[in-house]
Order: structure tokens, then sequence, then C-alpha cells
């Protein structure tokens, strides 16, 4: 493997030189910090870069205006179609820096390392929780999130596939349903106007509902909250399917709520009780809002759940393979 050397500019690299120091290639930006990538130059030869809305390099061109490279990407970051034989290190989201290396076909982004083979990210996420709860999960949503801020029934659509394909806890739970023979759900995105409502899932046409307009933020925090919504519906798809006893009462849903919220990783807290207050909270707020239990009557029939280890799953539990099917012993 050659020696590489880089010469920084604040978050950029502005040089790259060889074992003896002597210059490889020299890049031109934007004169801003993750100011766009403009040109190489490498070989005394110069080329441009020209993007696509995401911020990938389509296609490179010469001093000529004549294309002599171009890329063509599938939505993880793998490169499907390449012509060109440049030496270009800044390919899929080259735009702000993400650093393609060959030898491993996966990429640099400063401070962790990503492969797009099974797009994930190598390494965890310096700032913790960014990524959800998997904090190996690196999800680009192929169409992308309107400006606003919020996922567009496009994107929703697109994802639900994608997280049951990718993500590690929603594919077990889609295995574990095959494997009982029970069809996975088929998701649906419907607009609920407000409200904490994240989705549901309905055992009468065996679907999973996802209020995409009420999941906002960034487009990492939307497809954190995404993966734990499916992860969370996807339990009472086998919940049901593994034919648990009807809810015919407010404890009974309780506990499937519990369950869902305790397995899903939606309440991953490190702090025990402020993991424990958001799996109840959630249980409670869950049932209210769908009739299943009165407010008057949650606390009391929270006592009962305590000691239940079917209903509370441990911390970090593996769905499906940790949780408990006999859940409702003497309710
Ligand atoms: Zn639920």
């Amino acid at each position: 493997m050659p020696v590489e050397n880089y010469i920084y500019d604040g978050q950029n690299i502005l040089e790259e030189t060889d074992e003896f120091g002597t210059l490889q290639a020299s890049y031109t930006y934007e004169p801003e910090e993750y100011g766009e990538l403009i040109s190489q130059h490498r070989g005394g030869k110069t080329s441009y870069y020209h993007y696509d809305a995401l911020g990938s390099t389509r296609q490179l061109t010469d001093d000529t205006e004549t294309v002599t490279d171009s890329y063509t990407y599938n939505a993880w970051g793998e490169t499907i179609k390449q012509s060109g034989t440049t030496t270009n290190p800044f390919r899929w989201i080259g735009n702000v820096g993400y650093y393609f290396d060959e030898e491993t076909q996966g990429y640099y982004v400063r401070a962790r390392y990503y492969q797009p083979q099974s797009g994930r990210w190598m390494t965890q996420d310096p700032l913790g929780f960014v990524d959800g709860s998997n904090l190996y999960l690196a999800y680009f949503v192929p169409n992308g999130i309107d400006p606003s801020g919020m996922m567009t029934k496009q994107a929703c659509e697109d994802f639900y596939s994608v997280v049951l394909e990718r993500d590690p806890q929603s594919k077990a739970l889609a295995a574990e349903l095959k494997k009982n023979k029970c069809d996975i759900p088929k998701g649906i995105c419907v607009e609920c106007n407000g409200g904490k409502a994240g989705g549901g899932y309905s055992d009468k046409d065996n679907s999973i509902a996802i209020c995409y307009d009420n999941i906002k933020g960034t487009e990492k925090e939307q497809q954190g909250i995404f993966i734990l919504l499916v992860r969370h519906e996807m339990i009472h798809a086998l919940d049901t399917c593994k034919g648990l006893p009807p809810k015919t009462s407010c404890v009974q849903n309780l506990c499937l709520e519990v369950r869902a919220y305790s397995c899903s990783g939606q309440c991953n807290y490190e702090d025990e009780q402020e993991r424990m207050n958001c799996i109840v909270q959630g249980a409670i707020d869950s049932t209210i809002a769908a009739g299943e239990c009165k407010n008057s009557e949650v606390k009391k029939e929270l006592q009962k759940l305590k000691n239940n280890k079917g209903c509370f799953c441990p911390r970090n539990c593996k769905v499906p393979v940790d949780v408990p099917v006999d859940i409702f012993p003497g309710m």
C-alpha cells in the first residue's frame, strides 16, 4: 500500500504527498468550512467536479470541459457504474469530503469510516445517540426529506422496505414472522395531523401505519425515529402472529406496549430509572390514546406488571430471541 500523507486546511484535505513528500494532488475548495470541492490537480491535469443534488460526484471534466470520468451510485454509496481512469477519492457525497478508499471500497468521513456494502458505519458516532439506538446505523433515504424538516410520503414508503431489509432487528422480526408462517405486514404511510402518534399495528389487515407527517427533525433523526417505530410495530405483529391471548383488558394491553417499548430500543437510556420511566410512560400514552385503558386505572394496573418478566424485556435484549412468549400468566 503506497504511503499517502494529507495536508489539511481546517476540515478539508488540501494536498496529498507520497512518502518522500512529493506532491501527488492538490484540491481547490470554496472558501468556507466544509466548502464545496471545486477541482483536483493531479499528475499535471486539472479535473473539475460536477455533483448531483446529494453532493455526489457525477462527472469530472478537464480544462476543455470534456467529460473524462462519470459515476453512478446506489442509495448506500456503492459505485454501480463508472467510466474513466482519473484517480479520484472524492466520489459519493464527495462535495463535503467523503473520501473513497479504493482498497477497502469504503469511505472515510473525518471521524468515522463508512462501509457502503453493508450500509453501516464501522465505528460508533462520536456524538453518541445521533443515529438512534443503534450507534452503527447509517441510513440514507433515497428520496430525501423535504426542506421543511418533515418526512415526505414518498420517502416514508421507500424507507419502510429499506428498514425491513437493512435494520438487523427489523430483519430478524420479519424472519421470525415468516418462520411462524405469518405475512410481513404491509407499511402504510398516513397523515396523522399532529399529536404524539408515531404509528400503529392493525391485526385486522396485518398492516403497519406510519404517521409520516409526525416524524420530524434532521434527516438522521427522522431515520432513527422511523427505525425504532418499525421495530415497535413489528413486535406487535409478531406477538399477534404467535397467538398471544386476545387483548381483553387494560393490563394485557399495557403489557404488550411495555414489550414493544422495551424490546425495540426506543428507551435505551443508560440510566435504568430513565429507561423505566420512558417504557412506562410510552405504554401509558399508547394504551390511553388507543382507548384501551382509562386514565384512572393505568397506575394500578401497571403495578400488576412489575414482576412479569415477559412484559419487560431486559436492557439491550435481542428481539425476537430474548423475548418470552408466555407473557400473560394469571392475568
Ligand atoms: Zn404499540
